[in-house]
């Protein structure tokens, strides 16, 4: 009697998985972690990697979730086209990649996101470029500050921590005055509030990591632009490995499913903290697009769609120890120095995201020890008022 063959549990567990016959289709997109497609034939594989053929061959070079949650974002912008990054920084990379050169200049807001001043100053100068940073809302400094050789101007939609607004028509004018292109950054405000690339800007970057997805739970960029600026953008993402991950948009798009909602919850009660701040005899000073002390009070309702965002600022009496009192006190707003979550967190610019500045530098720019970033979440706002006044109770 012959031995039966020995089950090859190798065999099994090897096979390539074969497609499920589906006379339904899922309502809700499947992820599709997948690195690899298989072709068909050798023409195939060809006009594919060619990009005569469009289709899946390689994650890294394109998946099915990015492109759905691509295309959403696409739409929300009015863009003619988007693309999925793995990170913020990621998407900030590709522009600087796909659209600049060595001897190009920069004109970048001395506002910005620290991680992007350290790329768009720092790192940019190792690839021979030059830069002025400027206070950007101050529009005769951004003109002086243009060379023949400027290609770009990077602005944010609302800036951290003080929320000064972008003047993004008046900006987008400067930029194509010089045929330099307008970005911005419009992690800040979402397209829930604002779409720059209908206010003249030629690309928009959005962290996705933040409001955004808003479940803290994702790291994602997203570019949306013209057709014209795109050439490069795809051979960008592949070559410099800057591509996102299949998981993360999925979660992603799951999460900008419920965007317009949780932004529009968000916002309302950040106005009611600024007002209910602005009455406290803890606070010196609050930081509020909607409040008519605001600089940009009118620039920012008109950009914003009358809404002020779900970032409030607040300078504290008392200096870094009352912000430590205050991270102490206000046990139900935890201490993160990101934002855009599903709870109202805090954040300390001097020691997180303004750290890397002198005092001075921070002083020039209106932060002190005092002054605390709020990042307003889903709670109901009168509970949300409670938490926060326990955080300003003297001890
Ligand atoms: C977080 C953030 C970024 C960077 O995005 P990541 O997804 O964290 O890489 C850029 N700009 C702003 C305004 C941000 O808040």
């Amino acid at each position: 009697m012959t031995k039966p063959s020995k089950p090859s549990v190798d065999r099994i567990c090897v096979r390539p998985d074969l497609p499920l016959p589906e006379p339904t289709a899922p309502l809700t997109a499947p992820i599709q972690p997948t690195s690899v497609w298989r072709c068909e034939t050798t023409a195939q594989a060809d006009a594919l990697l060619g990009g005569e053929l469009s289709g899946y061959v390689y994650q890294r070079d394109g998946h099915p979730n990015a492109d759905q949650l691509a295309e959403r974002i696409r739409e929300l912008h009015g863009a003619e086209r988007a693309a999925m990054l793995s990170s913020g920084m990621a998407a900030l990379a590709a522009v600087v990649l796909s659209q600049l050169r060595s001897g190009d200049h920069l004109v970048v807001s001395d506002q910005l996101y620290g991680r992007s001043s350290l790329l768009l100053e720092q790192e940019t100068e190792r690839l021979g470029m030059t830069h002025t940073a400027v206070n950007i809302c101050d529009l005769d400094a951004v003109a002086a500050a243009m060379l023949p050789e400027t290609r770009l101007i990077v602005a944010e939609t609302l800036a951290n921590p003080r929320l000064r607004c972008a003047d993004i028509p008046q900006l987008a004018e400067l930029a194509h005055k010089n045929e330099a292109l307008l970005l911005v950054d419009n992690t800040f405000a979402t397209p829930a509030l604002c779409q720059p690339l209908r206010w003249g800007a030629d690309i928009v970057m959005e962290s996705v990591s933040k409001m955004m997805n808003g479940h803290s739970d994702v790291m994602l960029g997203a570019l949306c632009g013209k057709q014209r600026d795109w050439e490069r953008m795809a051979r960008v993402i592949g070559a410099w490995g800057l591509a996102s991950s299949p998981f993360d948009c999925w979660l992603a798009s799951r999460g900008l499913a419920t965007m317009a909602l949780r932004m529009d919850r968000a916002c309302a009660s950040a106005l009611a903290v600024a007002e209910h701040l602005q009455q406290h005899a803890a606070v010196a000073a609050v930081d509020y697009p909607l409040l008519p002390e605001h600089p940009d009070a009118e620039l920012a309702a008109r950009l914003c769609n009358g809404k002020g965002g779900s970032i409030v600022t607040l300078h504290l009496h008392g200096g870094r120890e009352a912000a430590d009192r205050f991270i102490r006190q206000a046990t139900d707003i935890p201490f993160c120095p990101s934002l855009g979550e599903i709870c109202t967190t805090v954040s300390h610019p001097a020691s997180t995201s303004h750290r890397g500045l002198t005092e001075p530098q921070r002083e020039k720019l209106g932060i002190s020890g005092g002054t605390l970033r709020l990042s307003i979440g889903l709670e109901q706002a009168d509970e949300l008022l409670q938490f926060i006044d326990r955080g300003l109770a003297s001890e």
